[in-house]
Parts: C-alpha cells; structure tokens; sequence
C-alpha cells in the first residue's frame, strides 16, 4: 500500500479486510511501500514520512498483528534498493513501455513530470518488492494481475541466466485473488482519494452521516414518491458490502416500494459502516506513536533479514563476489 494518507474504506473492504484473514493461514509479509510514492512526489517529499505512520495505523486498526504477520517499510529493507538494480540490468524496456497504467498514469497526472527513469521502472520495484520474500502466492485484487504477470517474466529470465542450486533462486509467485469489490465514493464513482469521494477508516460517525447524507442515490427516484432500484444506486452497493441481510432485505422493499426515503436508506447505511468501523477505530486509539515506529521497526528487521537470505542466492548466483574466485 502507498503511503498516500489515511485509508479509505475503499482500501479497508478492497485489501486490508483481507489480509487480515490471510495472517490467519499463510506466512505474510505487508509493508507501506514509501519508495513507490516517491515515483510521483520525488518534488515533495514531505508528506512521506506522516502518511507511512497513518498507514501503519490504518493497518494495526484494521486487525493486522504483528505477532502473526511481519509489517515494514520498503525504505527501512536496503534490499529494495538492490535487487531493482540487478533486476533492472535484465528486464527489456519493451516490457515497461507495455505496462497498461504507465501511459495512462503519465496522461492522468498532467501535474507533475513523470518522464523519469524511476517512473517507467516501477514495475521492476514492484517485481524486486515480492520476490525478495521467494513467495508461492501475491494476494491481489483482477487490477494488479498485470503487474504480477511481468514479475513472472522477469522471475523466468533471471532463472534462465542465472542458476542457484538444485531449485530456481527466484521462484514465479502466483496470484491468489482475493475478492474486491469495486467500493463507490459519494459521487458514485470508484472510491478513490484523487476524487475526494472518500469516507476515511478514521471518520467519526457525525461524519460518515453527513458524508453519507450527500452522497448520490438511484437518479430515477427523483421524489420520495417515486419507486428506487437499490441495484442501480451507489448507497444500495454500500447496503451490499457493509449490511445484514435483513437490512439488505428492508432496502429492497422499502426503496422498490417508495415506502421509505433515501434519507433513512442512508441512515441505515451509515449504522452498518459504524459497525464495522466503531472497533476498527477503538483499535486504533490503543496504539501510541511510539509503539508503531517499534513494531515498524521490529517488522523492517524481520523483512530484511528474509530478504537476504534471498539476496544471497541472487549475489551468488550471478556470481557477484570477487572472494568467491580468490576462494
Ligand atoms: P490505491 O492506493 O488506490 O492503489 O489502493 C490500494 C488498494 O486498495 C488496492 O489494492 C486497491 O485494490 C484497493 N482499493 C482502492 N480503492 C478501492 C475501491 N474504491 N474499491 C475497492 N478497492 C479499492
């Protein structure tokens, strides 16, 4: 995750609430990838630093625990400065050209100058990102699979230069594809804090109502009177991730029958949202400052050294010491 400020429930309902039941089965390694933000805010760096925080927050609220899963910053694991590099050497500029959001970010962020070096390598970070930890699965959502494809190649190009012993030093992760649905913002498109449409994990309640209260609905149901389609409303797709299904059965009667108004749909909505929300944000007002720069801390050390354990192998392998000649 970038640390790009506070998370949305976008982020929580499509990525953290997973991640907190994957911790449950598999060996995870979550980390706040500060050196992917500096890729589009090398000019300002200054927000970098406070965000990582927020997030780390974001996470720990959100049920990550770090007894059960290692938590990091990328900028904290030398070893994301390195094998990018040796990844780098190997990794053919067609393929970066190829990359779907690389055109399309450098068209959207009209802002700022994205014609750099580090730009067009983020995929090659990216790849460096997971396959320091030599992992069998990548939990992402359909959007990420690309980015999971090219690691697969430039995995299989190191191990066909390169050979470590009996197995491939850089193993092809698969996708494990995790359910995310498409969270909509208060103005109907996707949730995203480029939009400023979000509802934040660490919104009060008189918040998340008020929000909610100007959030768009069915456009067919122009007065009370008029019959709704929870199907085709923004608020009907946050009753289906966040409500029972005797509230979701409520919505569908009253707002198909005009028996209730938008403005007690969304109530209803946002005591779903605070019930999911209220423990979430108790959680994270357990937390001190101080106690995640630790677990940060603590987290960062127990990355690095997994990740070189695996540097060790790609050093060897590319027969990268000249001691081992002298030898
Ligand atoms: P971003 O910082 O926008 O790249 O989002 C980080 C993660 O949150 C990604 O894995 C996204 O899949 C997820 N995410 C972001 N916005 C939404 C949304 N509106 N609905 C569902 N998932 C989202």
């Amino acid at each position: 995750m970038r640390p790009t400020g506070k998370l949305h429930l976008g982020n929580y309902m499509g990525a953290l609430a997973n991640w907190v039941k994957l911790q449950a089965s598999y060996e995870c390694y979550f980390f706040i990838a500060d050196l992917h933000a500096l890729t589009t805010d090398y000019a300002d760096t200054s927000q970098v630093a406070p965000n990582t925080l927020e997030v780390a927050l974001d996470f720990l609220a959100a049920g990550l625990d770090p007894a059960r899963c290692t938590i990091f910053v990328q900028s904290q694991v030398t070893q994301h400065f390195e094998l990018p590099l040796l990844l780098g050497m190997i990794t053919p500029l067609g393929w970066l050209e190829r990359v779907p959001s690389y055109k399309e970010m450098q068209e959207n962020l009209t802002n700022k100058d994205l014609t750099t070096f580090g730009f067009l390598g983020y995929p090659v970070l990216m790849a460096s990102d997971i396959l320091l930890y030599q992992p069998q699965f990548v939990p992402v959502g359909q959007d990420q699979q690309a980015h999971v494809e090219l690691t697969r190649e430039i995995a299989r190009r190191f191990n066909q230069f390169y050979q470590g012993g009996e197995h491939d030093v850089l193993p092809e992760p698969r996708v494990l594809l995790t359910p995310a649905p498409k969270l909509p913002g208060t103005d109907g498109r996707k949730m995203s804090k480029s939009y400023g449409n979000t509802i934040l994990m660490t919104d009060p309640e008189p918040v998340v109502r008020q929000k909610l209260k100007t959030m768009v609905t069915d456009p067919a149901r122009i007065r009370r009177t008029d019959p709704g389609e929870p199907d085709k409303c923004p608020v009907g797709d946050l009753h289906k991730v966040f409500s029972t299904p005797e509230t979701m059965a409520k919505v569908y009667e009253g707002c198909r029958s005009a028996s209730i108004g938008c403005i007690e749909c969304k109530s209803w909505a946002a005591d779903s949202i605070m019930r999911v929300l209220a423990p979430i944000q108790e959680r994270r007002a357990s937390f001190t400052e101080t106690q995640v720069v630790q677990i940060l801390k603590e987290g960062s050390m127990r990355a690095g050294a997994r990740a070189e354990q695996t540097m060790s192998e790609v050093r060897a392998a590319m027969q990268l010491s000249p001691a081992a000649v002298a030898q």
